[in-house]
């Protein structure tokens, strides 16, 4: 039977089993259920199953549906985890509960002045470009110790964790690797990394969340 109850039970088994071969403790690592594109009622249904954390890459679609199931469902995490332009910063900090993608000083920047004006910031994670696609968002490898520190040091942005897409065509473990690295080195608790095709891959190399859509609610058409 292909319902969503069905397909949670399975990504829940296999992030079971992926956690396990690693040594580590499945509950170390928390399932975000992304829902673009997905309709306000398939989310009430994920919520009735005890799904509480979910993730949005537009602050747009967030809006629409977010507060009014916020306002029914107690407990709800909301992530952001697409690209954050710094004018839609106030409604996205009314929103979610954790940035995923801070991915340029500017925007860095534009955090701080909302703290300074007394703004409350949620964990945020940096983006690294871990493949250094041009097509893609992020902090480059190289630079990403100095954009860690400058933003913790100088900014004092609450940075808890880091998070990736690796390149489509490549096997993706080194680049978990690589950020799992990166984050150790300053401490970082989280890692944001793994989706519904790599996954496992992701548990094994140290993910703390992985933001999974397709899988658990079909094709985005
Ligand atoms: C859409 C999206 C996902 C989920 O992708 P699936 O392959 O559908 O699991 C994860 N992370 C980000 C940043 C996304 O935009």
């Amino acid at each position: 039977m292909d319902s969503l109850q069905s397909r949670l039970s399975e990504i829940r088994v296999r992030v079971a089993k992926a956690a396990a071969e690693a040594g580590r403790d499945a509950d170390s690592v928390t399932l975000i259920a992304v829902t673009k594109t997905v309709p306000a009622e398939v989310i009430e249904e994920a919520l009735g199953l005890g799904l509480r954390v979910f993730g949005e890459n537009r602050v747009q679609e967030a809006a629409e549906k977010y507060p009014g199931l916020k306002a029914r469902w107690p407990g709800i995490a909301l992530h952001h985890i697409g690209p954050l332009q710094s004018n839609k910063l106030n409604s996205a900090l009314q929103l979610f509960d954790c940035l995923h993608t801070l991915d340029r000083l500017s925007l860095a920047e534009a955090l701080a002045r909302k703290a300074e004006a007394g703004a409350i910031l949620p964990p945020i994670y940096v983006q690294v470009n871990i493949g250094e696609e041009p097509q893609k968002a992020g902090i480059p490898p190289a630079e990403a110790d100095d954009f860690i520190a400058l933003c913790r040091d100088r900014l004092a942005l609450p940075i808890r964790g880091l998070m990736c897409i690796p390149p489509v065509e490549a096997p993706p473990a080194p680049y978990f690797a690589l950020l799992a690295a990166i984050a150790a080195r300053h401490g970082l608790a989280a890692l944001s990394m793994g989706m519904s095709a790599d996954f496992e891959t992701a548990i094994r190399q140290g993910a703390t969340h992985i933001r999974v859509g397709s899988l658990l609610f079909g094709d985005r058409s």
